[in-house]
């Protein structure tokens, strides 16, 4: 239900908690991060609120990293555990899957369990009871089969029925995130150096008042220095830039 997802210089862990914490007024069971640094992602994750993400990132420290993502859950596909907060890797219960994918979702998958069914044929289990870590689980396939992100996540969104507003990394394309919607909202912030995206700009406004509004089936693809919007077949597409002009 609060997305956020960064590239740049600034501390990972302190750009994510703070723009969760500016999302904080919508209400959630969880909340977790995952910052991609130096080939190898870390995902911090807990039941509750925020306060309880930051006793343990108090205790267990996550590096500055170059890219990341964070979630606060609104949860609709198993309990508000730890274990069903997001963000969700792609390795799998049996570790069949990937190590490189990580994800975070809002919405719900409509036709997860047929997905589900299709991967445990291929020896690919979840860890969780969401949705969410079965699309992980997809992008992870793809992935591993040598499709690069933003690929694998075109191809994984034309597969889904429902409503999602996805933000996946990679551990081994540390300087990007990957972002894709629908039915569930999705803006870009862009800034000089830095880009961000998010459920909300109220997650990012404190650091940059340029946004790009994404259209229904749309994706985009964040780098520090570049910000691209594709539809799911790699076309690019129109996007509605705007300068938000309202204080918090
Ligand atoms: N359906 C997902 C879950 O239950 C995402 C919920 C949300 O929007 O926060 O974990």
């Amino acid at each position: 239900c609060g997305i956020i997802g960064y590239v740049g210089p600034r501390s990972l862990p302190e750009v994510l908690v703070n723009g969760l914490r500016r999302l904080e007024y919508r209400g959630y069971d969880s909340a977790g991060i995952a910052v991609v640094d130096g080939g190898e992602t870390r995902v911090a994750k807990k039941a509750g609120k925020l306060a309880n993400l930051t006793a343990e990132l108090a205790e267990v420290p996550l590096p500055d990293g170059s890219a990341g993502i964070g979630h606060t859950r609104w949860a609709t596909h198993g309990a508000p555990n730890d274990v069903n907060a997001h963000p969700h890797r792609a390795t799998g219960s049996n570790g069949n899957g990937s190590d490189r994918v990580t994800l975070i979702h809002n919405g719900i998958i409509e036709n997860y369990a047929e997905l589900a069914a299709e991967l445990a044929a291929d020896g690919l289990v979840p860890v969780s009871e969401t949705d969410t870590e079965i699309v992980a689980l997809l992008l992870g396939r793809e992935v591993e089969s040598g499709t690069p992100l933003p690929a694998a996540m075109r191809a994984v969104c034309r597969r889904l029925e429902g409503a999602y507003t996805l933000v996946a990394v990679d551990s081994d394309d540390p300087d990007r995130v990957v972002a894709a919607r629908r039915n569930s909202p999705l803006v870009v912030g862009v800034g000089e150096g830095e880009n961000f995206v998010a459920s909300d700009v109220a997650a990012f406004i404190e650091h940059t008042r340029e946004a790009i509004e994404l259209g229904q089936d749309q994706m985009v693809v964040i780098t520090p220095e570049g910000v691209e919007v594709t539809d799911f077949d790699g076309a690019p597409a129109p996007t509605r830039a705007y300068h938000v002009d309202w204080d918090l």
